[in-house]
């Protein structure tokens, strides 16, 4: 399958041919053969934007996790925080995305609580309620641990891995021949993690992705910087970005 919006888009409307409907991860016990589309927003919040409405165009329906520990945006910056009210408004959910390496130390028993913390928070930067949690690289000791967090769904606890075929594009590589999984429409349920962060209109490789999302980042700092210190442009040209 391409990491491009016509591969993706292929991929909704395979889903629906082969008779899977749209879920979430508290709305799949009802579906005779849910689909759960999940993403995770580890880098850019505007590539998630970007597949969200393609998702509404195609009338699907997916979780996007977000991070609040990131170090690459800030959900409560304006601009961040009115892509994910947008997100929201297309009808898609909003999760937390935890980085539990962000609280070095702290035991899996530790986790629920600060768990819900981050989830609080992101409540008020996105004005609505956050009820369902996704991991950022866990430890193998938090996978095996089946976490439970009150009144939150744990998009790894067990059910999700042993009730549902789980197929991911992690590192921009399908593990597993999906379009072929999808066809054979041999699995009741499907739970599908994409990154919205590897699909662009044209193909382009892993290392194009990365170098085009640094350079971008360059570009958008300075223009951050213009509106904050005057006359920029005498300190730092503008073609003086590393791109
Ligand atoms: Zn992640």
């Amino acid at each position: 399958m391409e990491f491009t919006y016509r591969g993706y888009e292929n991929l909704l409307k395979k889903l629906t041919e082969a008779g899977y409907e749209f879920a979430g991860y508290d709305s799949w016990e009802d579906k005779k053969r849910p689909v759960i589309l999940r993403h995770d927003i580890d880098y850019d919040v505007k590539k998630a934007l970007e597949l969200a409405g393609l998702e509404k165009r195609c009338g699907a329906f997916s979780t996007y996790f977000v991070l609040l520990s990131s170090d690459l945006y800030n959900v409560f910056s304006d601009e961040c925080s009115r892509d994910l009210k947008s997100i929201r408004e297309m009808g898609h959910h909003i999760g937390l995305h935890f980085d539990e390496k962000k609280h070095a130390g702290a035991s899996i028993g530790e986790l629920p609580g600060l768990i819900r913390k981050e989830a609080d928070i992101l409540e008020a930067a996105v004005g609505a309620p956050i009820d369902t949690v996704s991991m950022h690289r866990p430890r193998k000791e938090l996978l095996e641990a089946d976490l439970e967090i009150p009144g939150m769904i744990n998009s790894y606890s067990s059910v999700f891995f042993s009730q549902f075929r789980y197929i991911s594009d992690s590192r921009r590589r399908w593990r597993e021949p999906v379009d072929e999984i999808i066809e054979q429409a041999s699995e009741e349920r499907l739970h599908i993690l994409t990154h919205a962060f590897w699909y662009n209109d044209e193909e382009i490789s892993l290392e194009e992705s990365v170098k085009r999302f640094v350079g971008d980042g360059n570009r958008n700092r300075y223009f951050n910087l213009m509106g904050n210190i005057t006359d920029l442009a005498s300190i730092m040209k503008e073609d003086e970005i590393n791109q």
